[in-house]
């Protein structure tokens, strides 16, 4: 079976960071060209640099949706064509209800629901085009198992999963596979917002994951053969009990 992305072009969101940048690592790693989009201009100039030639950075605020919508073309002015779209970036909010900021609460569903749904909107007539692409998109396993201390998150991820589900089956007939990785809990910058108190715990029960854990997973959907579409992948640590 395949495990290269040879002659592939990926893009992924928020891949200055965290589980977007480890992707975009191992895609490259793969064999990909790879365009990482994030609004960290100077992240982004650094590590293209240093991830060689097939790395290409595009700077989008993914919150401005003008910007959003007029993605595809500089993808495709950079690297040439579109094959895989990765909707990773995401903002992560907890806490109770009661006492939440619901201005807050905004910034975290239009970056986690409008602007990946957006910016699929935007590549998807591309791949419908060539009948050929992948969409995959980072949700959480706070989108199929509603997590107490975190109600607005939870409902962002629930919101990418059933846009995952329903969008998959309109555009499976044109040979557009898309699916989503669902992780507990990962070491990045989005775990600064945790209580220290949960940080501690999940430390003291080994329940955090590595990024490159998340990003070994997309590689293995994006290599399947092109009938088999892997929809829901689960990463959890061993430790957790849902
Ligand atoms: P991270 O904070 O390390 O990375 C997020 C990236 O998104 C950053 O590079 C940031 O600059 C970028 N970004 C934020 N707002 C942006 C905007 N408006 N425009 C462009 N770029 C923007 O976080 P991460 O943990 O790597 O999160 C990536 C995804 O993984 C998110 O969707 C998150 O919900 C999901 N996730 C994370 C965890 C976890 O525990 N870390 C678990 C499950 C799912």
């Amino acid at each position: 079976m395949s495990n290269t992305l040879e002659g592939k072009v990926a893009a992924v969101t928020g891949a200055a960071s965290g589980i977007g940048l480890e992707c975009a690592r191992r895609m490259l790693a793969a064999g990909a060209s790879v365009v990482l989009i994030d609004r960290a201009e100077d992240r982004l100039k650094t590590l293209c640099a240093e991830l060689g030639t097939k790395a290409h950075s595009l700077v989008v605020d993914l919150m401005d949706g003008p910007q959003v919508s007029g993605i595809l073309p500089r993808i495709l002015e950079r690297a040439g064509g579109l094959d895989i779209f990765h909707a990773n970036a995401g903002a992560y909010i907890g806490g109770p209800v009661a006492e939440g900021d619901p201005d807050v609460w905004d910034r975290v569903l239009n970056l986690n629901v409008n602007a990946a749904f957006r910016s699929v909107h935007a590549v998807l007539p591309h791949m419908i085009a060539q009948k050929s692409g992948d969409i995959v998109f980072t949700s959480s396993i706070a989108g199929v198992v509603p997590v107490v201390w975190e109600p607005i998150y939870t409902a962002s991820k629930f919101a990418v999963q059933a846009f995952v589900h329903s969008t998959r089956r309109q555009v499976s007939q044109h040979g557009v596979r898309v699916g989503a990785v669902l992780p507990g809990p990962v070491v990045t910058a989005l775990l600064d917002d945790w209580p220290q108190a949960k940080m501690d715990e999940a430390l003291a029960n080994g329940s955090l994951m590595q990024p490159t854990e998340v990003a070994e997973c997309v590689l293995f959907m994006l290599t399947r053969p092109r009938n088999v579409v892997v929809r829901d992948l689960v990463i959890l640590p061993n430790s957790v009990d849902l």
